[in-house]
């Protein structure tokens, strides 16, 4: 018979330790804000496939229109055989992107392609090859995103030195003691010691980091670096692979931001479970690399445009931007009340839906509760994630089409757990 045990040990002899797991459970079926087990216990879904499901699992629009691009075709290669979808969806990302210029956009299947492929935009439109990536960022695990990515463990280790030309900022985080002002300073730093600014072709950073912990860029450190690059030629790079597609409570963080990136990376949940990826930026840079430069074998493939299509109107017709920022004002009232009665509660921040809380204790960061905490709240029907440079943040991926109750009984396991771990 199939169980969560018996498949852990199929797969632990089968698949390869690096590709890890976080939790010990073998999905069955799973419907909007819920999963059910292999065997029929069922949990709500507060990790949404690391933030690819913010429309909820099987969306029946998305599903609706991933079906029925399978009567017609599933593949041709977009860069053999065009498709509208493919066209229509990259004018809508057109729009959708910040920024008043003209844009285009290239379709990949990851976000660490779409990191990849920025890189590459850039580099041809300004012919430099340095990039300058934060602390604690991440941005995937293929070779030049892993080079960009800035935590080691796992990431890289045991891996080698990643490829040369990186340099590594320092990302603000007032909880750790680093201002804005130390952030910019280690960049004017990389320039006194390590590459004049003429050698770096882009900047890049998560609006608000992801992996490394859910710290918020404000939009005044933004619009320093937006100043920075267009003095010194640099291109800036939003990452928002996991901060888009209405996570934050606006389509992209950048938005809030007040300024806009020349390239914008998404991925995630722009197509609500199906692979796809993509950079949209300004038109003229978007065009530095010549025909047949960029594209893959499956960029863009229609079965994902056809769900990144409809993710798109369900968006608008659930007003699902609305949705995200009072799912955000709810989450943090909660784990502010969670915050009074827990001191390792250091912190509660983050932007729109994308919530999440930080563990200190005696000032260090405290990761030795998390994994107690997930296995806690996951017996109790509730999957959560942690992340963090550290590993010390609980954060919080809930689609945005769960309702009050699913939010409120995922706040109430959460607390539970809290209770019984920290006590
Ligand atoms: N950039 C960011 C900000 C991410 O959060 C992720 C995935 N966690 C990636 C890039 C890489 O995306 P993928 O896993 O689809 O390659």
């Amino acid at each position: 018979t199939k169980n969560n045990a018996s498949l852990m040990a199929r797969r632990q002899a089968a698949v390869a330790a690096g590709v890890g797991q976080i939790h010990p459970v073998f999905a069955e079926r799973a419907e909007n804000a819920r999963v059910w087990d292999v065997e029929g216990k069922e949990y709500l879904d507060f990790a949404g496939g690391i933030a690819v499901l913010n429309t909820g699992h099987l969306h029946p629009k998305v599903k609706a229109a991933v079906a029925a691009q399978l009567e017609d075709f599933s593949h041709t290669c977009f860069m053999v055989l065009g498709y509208e979808s493919y066209v229509a969806l990259c004018e809508k990302l057109n729009n959708l992107v910040p920024g008043n210029f003209a844009k285009k956009t290239a379709l990949f299947n990851s976000g660490s392609e779409a990191v990849e492929n920025a890189i590459k935009v850039a580099r041809a439109a300004t012919g430099r090859a340095g990039v300058i990536a934060f602390t604690s960022g991440y941005h995937g695990r293929t070779m030049a995103a892993l080079a960009l990515t800035g935590k080691v463990a796992p990431y890289s280790k045991g891996m080698g030195l990643m490829q040369a030309n990186v340099f590594r900022a320092r990302f603000p985080s007032a909880l750790h003691g680093i201002s804005e002002d130390d952030a910019m300073d280690s960049i004017a730093q990389i320039f006194r010691n390590d590459a004049e600014p003429a050698d770096i072709a882009a900047i890049i950073l998560e609006p608000v980091q992801g992996e490394g912990g859910f710290y918020v860029a404000s939009p005044g450190f933004m619009q320093r670096l937006r100043q920075l690059c267009d003095r010194e030629g640099i291109m800036l790079i939003a990452d928002e692979v996991q901060t888009g597609a209405g996570r934050t409570g606006t389509f992209f963080a950048m938005e809030q931001m007040g300024v806009a990136a020349d390239i914008t990376c998404f991925a995630k949940s722009i197509a609500g479970g199906f692979p796809l990826s993509g950079i949209t930026g300004k038109a003229e840079i978007m065009d530095a690399i010549g025909p047949g430069g960029l594209g893959g074998t499956y960029g863009g493939n229609p079965l994902a445009c056809a769900a990144a299509l409809a993710v798109i109107e369900v968006f608008e017709q659930e007003k699902l931007l609305a949705r995200s920022q009072a799912i955000g004002q709810q989450l943090t009232r909660g784990l502010r009340q969670l915050q009074h009665q827990y001191a390792q509660i250091a912190e509660v921040r983050g932007l729109g839906a994308m919530v999440a809380m930080e563990l200190m204790e005696d000032g260090a960061p405290a990761p030795q509760h998390c994994a107690p905490i997930l296995a806690a709240a996951r017996e109790r029907g509730l999957i959560l994630l942690s992340c963090g440079t550290f590993g010390n943040v609980l954060r919080i991926l809930v689609p945005l089409t769960a309702s009050d109750e699913d939010i409120s009984e995922g706040m109430a396991i959460l607390g539970e757990s809290l209770k019984a771990v920290l006590g």
